[in-house]
Order: C-alpha cells, then sequence, then structure tokens
C-alpha cells in the first residue's frame, strides 16, 4: 500500500494542524505501513502533553495528597484539586460533585452498591448498555430493560410505560459503544424523575466528543473513563448530584474518607472524599487535567463536529458495501464509530488480525461488551472502527479499502 500524506484531522483554536505529530504512537508502521488506529472507542491514544504531565508527577512532584503538610504533598495535593476543578468547569457543576474513581465500571459500582439496592428493586436498564451498565444493576437489583431498536434508538414508548412500575433507578447509556447512536438523555431524565427515579448516565462514549452539561441533561450521577478522552488509564470521573449525593452509601471506606476516628466513632468526610477510599491515582489526575486543557485547545465545537464529520463517513462508506450490515442503521447522526456484521463470517477473529498485520489498521472484533444487544441481531460478531480527533478521512477510506480486500481472501 503507498505511504500517502495525511490531511490535518482537526485544527486547534490558534490555526495549528499538525495535531498527528502530538501522538508518539501514530508514528509507528506495520511493516512500513502507516499505522492507522481506529479502536478509539476501546481507548484513546495520548498526546505527549499528558504523557508529560505523569511524567511530571512522578519526576517532579512524587507526594502523596492530603496527607502531609510538607512541600511535596502540597504540590500534589494542589495538583489532585485541580484537576477536579478543571472536571468540574468542564461538567457544569461544582467541585466537591466530581469524584475520583479508577474508572466508567468502577463508578457504575460505587452508585449500584451506595443505593443500598435490594433483589426485589427495579432498576431500568438501557438495552444496549455496556456490560459495565448492566452487571452492577443485575447484581443488586431486578432488571427490566429499555428496548433499543435493531436502528440504535431508544424505544420511548415502552420507557414510558416502563415507568410506571416506579423503578428506584434508571441506568441510561447516552452514546452506544456500538453503535455510536445517542439516548435522548435529558427528556429520558424527566420522566424518570416524575415517578422519583434516580437517574445514572453512562457517558463513557459521549464525554470524549461533546462538553457535557451535567445539569441540563438531568443526570443525578454520570459517570466517564478519562482513558478514552486522551488521558490516563485508571482514572475516571463520577458526577454526583444532589440530592443523590447526599443519600448515597459510601460502600469503600479507609483513608481519606474520614474526619474523625476513634474506637468507639467514626466521622466520615463530606463529598467528595468521603467517596476517595484510599491514595488514588495522582499522576492520574495530573493527566486528566492535561487531556482536557487539551481538548480545550483544540474547542469542543470543533471536536464535536469533527465526531460527528467521521460519524457520516463511517456511515456512507458502509452503506456503499452489500456484505456488510451496519448494526444500528447506516442512516441518522452517530458518532464517529461504527460496528458491521460481514455476511458470510459470524467470527471475525481472523478478519481483524489480518486488518491489523497486513494492513496497519487497528479495528476491534467481538461482542464489544454488549453481548445481549449484539446478539439481538443474531449475525454473531461485527467489527468496529472507531475514530477520534487524529483520525483523518484518508484512515477511514483505507480501512474500507482494506477490508474489500481482505474479506475475500478470509472467506477463501
Ligand atoms: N460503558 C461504555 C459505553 C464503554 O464503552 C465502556 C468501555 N468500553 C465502559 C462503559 C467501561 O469503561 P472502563 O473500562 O473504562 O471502565
Amino acid at each position: 500500500m503507498s505511504v500517502t500524506r495525511h490531511e490535518p484531522a482537526v485544527v486547534f483554536g490558534d490555526g495549528r494542524t499538525d495535531i498527528r505529530a502530538d501522538f508518539p504512537v501514530l508514528s509507528r508502521t506495520v511493516d512500513g505501513i502507516p499505522l492507522n488506529y481506529l479502536d478509539s472507542a476501546a481507548t484513546s491514544l495520548k498526546p505527549q502533553a499528558v504523557i508529560d504531565a505523569l511524567v511530571h508527577y512522578y519526576t517532579r512532584v512524587g507526594g502523596n495528597i492530603h496527607r502531609g503538610k510538607h512541600m511535596l504533598s502540597e504540590e500534589a495535593s494542589h495538583g489532585f484539586e485541580s484537576a477536579r476543578v478543571h472536571a468540574a468547569r468542564m461538567l457544569g457543576v461544582r467541585a466537591h460533585e466530581v469524584i475520583f474513581t479508577a474508572g466508567t465500571t468502577h463508578g457504575i459500582n460505587l452508585v449500584a452498591l451506595g443505593l443500598g439496592l435490594c433483589a426485589e428493586d427495579l432498576v431500568l436498564v438501557s438495552s444496549d448498555s455496556h456490560h459495565s451498565h448492566q452487571l452492577p444493576w443485575r447484581h443488586h437489583a431486578r432488571v427490566e430493560w429499555i428496548g433499543v431498536g435493531p436502528d440504535g434508538l431508544v424505544d420511548l414508548d415502552q420507557y414510558a410505560q416502563l415507568l410506571r412500575a416506579r423503578p428506584a433507578a434508571v441506568a441510561l447509556t447516552h452514546c452506544s459503544n456500538v453503535t455510536g447512536r445517542h439516548a435522548p438523555i435529558a427528556e429520558m431524565a424527566a420522566l424518570a424523575h416524575e415517578v422519583g427515579a434516580a437517574v445514572i448516565v453512562d457517558a463513557a462514549q459521549s464525554a470524549p466528543h461533546q462538553r457535557i452539561d451535567v445539569p441540563a441533561l438531568g443526570a443525578d450521577a454520570l459517570v466517564f473513563s478519562a482513558h478514552k478522552m486522551l488521558g490516563p488509564t485508571g482514572v475516571g470521573v463520577l458526577v454526583l448530584r444532589p440530592p443523590l449525593r447526599d443519600r448515597l452509601r459510601t460502600p469503600i471506606v479507609g483513608g481519606g474518607t474520614v474526619d474523625w476516628v476513634d474506637v468507639d466513632e467514626v466521622r466520615l468526610r463530606n463529598a467528595p472524599h468521603r467517596f476517595e477510599a484510599g491514595t488514588p491515582h495522582i499522576a492520574g489526575a495530573y493527566g486528566l487535567t492535561a487531556a482536557i486543557d487539551y481538548l480545550e485547545q483544540i474547542g469542543w465545537s470543533e471536536v464535536t463536529e469533527h465526531d460527528r464529520r467521521m460519524g457520516r463517513l463511517l456511515s456512507n462508506e458502509a452503506a456503499q458495501r452489500d456484505y456488510l450490515t451496519v448494526i444500528g442503521s447506516a442512516d441518522g447522526e452517530r458518532s464517529g464509530l461504527i460496528s458491521f456484521a460481514v455476511h458470510g463470517l459470524p467470527d471475525l477473529t481472523d478478519l481483524a488480525r489480518v486488518m491489523s498485520d497486513s494492513y496497519g489498521v487497528m479495528c476491534r472484533s467481538g461482542k464489544h461488551c454488549a453481548q445481549p444487544y449484539v446478539d439481538s441481531f443474531g449475525l454473531g460478531q461485527v467489527l468496529r472502527l472507531s475514530a477520534y480527533v487524529y483520525t483523518t478521512e484518508e484512515d477511514v477510506q483505507r480501512a474500507f479499502t482494506a477490508l474489500d480486500e481482505a474479506v475475500p481472501l478470509i472467506r477463501g
């Protein structure tokens, strides 16, 4: 395959267009072929600025947070808390509503445990949910499924019917990691609040691509992971808004969560600290700050516009190929990710391997941790291509050209 120059992916607010040069992994090649990273929904690549922020913490700061009065501890505490302020500003909430977690999965489990649910309590869960947003609810409560059709859209009439059973909570997915389709969260949250249900939103696939205004969405809790939005692995955000924040139990306790401990009494600290037991991922918080700064430098409207442009391109390219069936339909707006079944290939492991090793295209095959929804199509495994700010139109076109060649080869 010939090596061609990439056009800029997005343009920085200051006019800089060499964004791909910021991502060291993109300088790699696969047998001389430029790397084509289309697995950003699994995790994004990291710009040098984020890597530098982690290195800065470990090489220049190193102290623990909120534990000592020495200079390095105070510096670390300041760095950690400024990440909280950064995240809060981005999300339109107060800093004490931001809780640092290990990631989306951890945040959802904290809420599911903290609600103190019993087996009879009802939780409504979107049927296209990631396993991380269904298993915690299935573990602690009785689950009914909010229908998501083959077009990837929520069945709002059925949802309204389900709400009549007065669920304790609704677990909604802002953007599906299988279809790239969005749910109308604000509308669904308003309906849930009418029956007193808490609204927990999985924003793992939306937060990387748009500036989320949590109060406008109406979420009582909202979760995402830094690693899908240019940040490090092992750090995530749980936004907890009152009144849910104040009635949520603290499921994990330990150092950092208490104001006072004697042999008779334990006094828990206020949020966010009572939800952050033990030494957190301090370097991760530094990295998250750098990631948010980087996205803000590009500009959120540019990030979102690029995402939707990638979504349209992915849809158009897939729709032109009669050997593919798009999950969630090729029509309508989607985030920059698409999943499709390949006719005659229910197992896509070999195809994904060939795409990687022969064409340099990194993409994901399988059920994408949303097995019930993917299985409902009865088409076996699906292949997912997912873009981010560094992805160019040429990357997407190259991936489809590679598929055109590789699929007949695998089918034999
Ligand atoms: N929800 C969605 C929609 C996701 O895409 C993912 C990651 N694939 C998760 C939850 C879980 O995120 P994490 O592994 O970072 O906890």
